[in-house]
């Protein structure tokens, strides 16, 4: 991932800022100036108020107005919508009822940014460059071993048409195998999920337990689906190691950075 110090700072792919002419895409952190709580959730204790003017803040970096995006409240479950011009401005300033419940987005529409939460969860990016699509998921544990990559990936295919090949994806910073150690609940989800998981499961000499893979989890199950696996960027940064950067739940932090892609 490339990092660029210009506040509030962010973090990009580098896979897809090649089509910089075609998308916009960033992944926020819990940094802005002296401000290390930086959070874009209405779920912490943050008042409404200050994630407003921080949304607002990070938007205007891009020159976008914050009304052109999509947060839908994550359920950690595997469902994908399809986003119309319709949804633009949904759950913006403030968390609604009427929010889409979901944590996969896919458009093809231009100029709605699509956002995901996270503290920890795997955010999944997706461009396909030929048909001019593009996604986002939400994958915590749950949403791993539900698969919901693979069910964006369905829905590339399905809806749009797209040739799994040409999609490029991007796995995002969230709690890396250094840091998490699992129960026997989620370890028995993960065998059901995964035929083999060598190098998904894996010992860890800081824990009795152990650790879920998380990034190798979803990137298994996106070249499963027929993602070239050089088309995958892994960020390979771990929200508990750089809790200076990033909001890590298992650091006990309540605020949420986010993950964002915008068709121009
Ligand atoms: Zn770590």
């Amino acid at each position: 991932m490339l990092i660029d110090k210009d506040e509030p700072i962010c973090c990009y792919f580098e896979n897809l800022s090649r089509f910089d002419g075609e998308i916009l895409h960033f992944v926020s952190t819990r940094r802005f100036l002296k401000d290390q709580q930086f959070s874009i959730s209405f779920n912490g204790s943050l008042s409404k108020d200050r994630v407003r003017v921080n949304r607002k803040v990070l938007f205007s970096k891009f020159g976008l107005d914050v009304s052109s995006s999509v947060f839908t409240t994550q359920v950690h479950g595997n469902k994908v919508e399809r986003i119309s011009i319709k949804e633009k401005g949904r759950g913006v300033n403030e968390v609604l009822k009427t929010c889409l419940g979901s944590d996969g987005m896919i458009t093809q529409h231009q100029e709605i940014c699509l956002v995901i939460q996270m503290a920890d969860c795997v955010p999944l990016l997706f461009f396909d460059p030929i048909k001019k699509v593009i996604a986002t998921a939400h994958a915590g544990w749950r949403g791993t071993v539900m698969k919901i990559g693979a069910k964006v990936i369905e829905e590339f295919r399905n809806v749009y048409d797209s040739d799994p090949a040409d999609i490029l994806a991007g796995i995002g910073p969230s709690i890396g195998p250094c840091c998490y150690e699992v129960g026997n609940e989620v370890i028995s989800k993960v065998e059901e999920a995964f035929r083999d998981t060598k190098g998904i499961l894996l010992n860890h000499p800081k824990f009795s337990r152990p650790v879920f893979d998380l990034w190798e989890a979803n990137r298994r199950i996106l070249i499963e689906k027929g993602i070239n696996p050089r088309n995958i960027e892994m960020a390979n940064l771990c929200t508990r190691c750089h809790s200076d950067m990033f909001f890590s739940a298992r650091a006990g932090d309540e605020g949420r950075f986010g993950s964002f892609i915008m068709l121009k």
